[in-house]
């Protein structure tokens, strides 16, 4: 008997209710009238003209649970305990009304009184500087200060890139699950990059103002931005591995073992695959009802990287026929009380997967043709290595994960240059980088790095004219 994912959602609004916040639904993933952006990535993103004062909160005090989109994360999902494309953040907010203390006070009581977990079991960092959450911590909250950790600028002190505006120091809470979470270090501690101590909750205290010439002002009315992620608090509360194994991924989980014909828990490999096939699911789905549909620009090409991958897992499972549409059902089950978009749009996101997974087959046999052709004429010329630049433009323009195109090499005696390939990689990311800055796009916490937004291709541009011709 353990707390649903659904019921933590309302345990947390319910009790920043009764500290007189205004609850408000969760915005779209699509940011509205923010250049900045690409997706929302944090319960604090939508709000940010609060923030900095340009408009007025409906309250000066406010929480949410907020749909995010993390594509920077996409290598660790499956990997880490921890990590989703798509999560939900609980997110409490103030604009220039209560500070440091009663934001500490008010998660400390959340964490040890309404959830019950163990204060033993629980850590704390501050930034290196912030000696006010620190006497907080300590002399108010009582936290041992063995147990406060201080982490530098990297981790805990939060601003927009190199840009100007609000910013200022961070605190977390942390949970020690004990050894045997993967970590071999005697010292790890909150900072490490293991799942022992799974950080769940970031309070940021945005307390300057960053000029121009690069000075922090202090804030006449500082703010309050929290945010903690539910799926990682439904992890601790299930007392249950990663975050995959919580009530509604689980349900996914088993969903695509039953689909696959495999056994969740027996191959670590295969249980990547269909953690990230799960991950993908959801976040897709959430996506298109939120308006996003597949393209080769931006947010487009975020959902196609996702569906694409996720085949690609597919595939690694020995699922020959599509299947991604298939569990949108299970996600709409799961999530629809929540979310009552979901149940509207179910119909229209299945037929978007669909779409995108054939059109994905036809892709997958241009690749393998290009590929077939690199293959003959290394061959003629008796190399045995291709180069990272084809390799990597097969997985740029036409679609083509790495693993598959080494794995076509390997069946015909040949390898690829994987160093090439990451270099290829980092100058397309580099490029798409300055282009970005150029047109002034850039990330609120350097969170679109994982996939790329400005990819052009010439192959699927009729895709895209299909899409937006196509009545569905
Ligand atoms: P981590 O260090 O584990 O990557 P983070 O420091 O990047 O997390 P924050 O930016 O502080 O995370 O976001 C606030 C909270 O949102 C985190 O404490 C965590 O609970 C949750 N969170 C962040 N990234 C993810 C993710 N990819 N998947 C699920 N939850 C996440
Ligand atoms: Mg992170
Ligand atoms: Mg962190
Ligand atoms: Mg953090």
């Amino acid at each position: 008997d353990y707390m649903k994912v659904s019921e933590i959602r309302k345990k947390f609004l319910d009790y920043f209710k009764s500290k007189e916040h205004f609850v408000d639904k969760s915005y779209s993933l699509v940011p509205e009238n923010d250049k900045s952006l690409l997706l929302i990535n944090a319960g604090m993103a939508p709000l940010k003209n609060y923030f900095m004062g340009i408009e007025t909160p409906p309250s000066k005090r406010m929480a949410t649970c907020q749909k995010c989109m993390r594509t920077g994360d996409i290598e660790n999902v499956g990997k880490t305990a921890r990590h989703a494309t798509f999560f939900e953040m609980l997110g409490n907010f103030s604009f220039g009304d209560y500070f440091k203390k009663e934001a500490i006070e008010w998660a400390w009581e959340f964490t040890t009184k309404e959830l019950g977990l163990n204060e033993e079991e629980l850590w704390v960092t501050v930034y290196e500087e912030d000696d006010e959450a620190f006497e907080i911590w300590e002399n108010h909250i009582k936290v041992p200060k063995e147990k406060i950790v201080r982490l530098g600028k990297d981790d805990n002190f939060w601003e927009i890139g190199t840009g100007t505006g609000p910013c200022g120091p961070c605190s977390e809470i942390y949970i020690d699950r004990g050894k045997g979470f993967g970590c071999d270090d005697p010292n790890c501690k909150p900072g490490c990059d293991c799942d022992r101590f799974l950080e769940f909750w970031n309070l940021v205290f945005t307390q300057f103002d960053k000029d121009e010439s690069g000075n922090y002002n202090l804030l006449p009315n500082p703010n309050i931005d929290t945010g903690m992620g539910l799926e990682r608090i439904a992890c601790i509360m299930q007392g249950v591995e990663s975050i995959f194994d919580i009530d509604t991924m689980k349900n996914l989980i088993n969903k695509v073992a039953q689909m696959s014909n495999q056994e969740y828990g027996k191959d670590n490999k295969k249980d990547i695959s269909m953690r990230v096939i799960a991950d993908h699911a959801r976040a897709v789905t959430f996506l298109i009802s939120d308006g996003v549909i597949p393209s080769n620009e931006g947010r487009g090409y975020v959902i196609r990287r996702l569906i694409r991958r996720a085949i690609r897992h597919g595939k690694l499972l020995g699922m020959e026929d599509m299947f991604l549409w298939k569990l949108v059902d299970t996600v709409v089950e799961n999530y629809k009380d929540a979310y009552e978009e979901l149940t509207e749009k179910q119909e229209y996101i299945e037929k978007i997967l669909k779409i995108e997974e054939e059109k994905f087959e036809e892709t997958l046999d241009q690749g393998i043709t290009i590929l077939n052709g690199y293959i003959e004429r290394y061959k003629n010329e008796n190399k045995m290595i291709l180069n990272g630049d084809e390799a990597f433009k097969l997985y740029d323009t036409y679609g083509f994960p790495l693993e598959l195109t080494l794995e076509i090499l390997i069946e015909n005696g040949m390898t690829v240059d994987e160093e090439g390939f990451k270099n290829a990689m980092k100058s397309q990311r580099e490029r798409a980088r300055a282009a970005r800055n150029e047109k002034g796009v850039e990330g609120w916490k350097n969170d679109m790095s994982g996939l790329e937004l400005s990819v052009q291709t010439t192959i699927f541009n009729g895709y895209d004219t299909l899409y937006e011709n196509t009545q569905i």
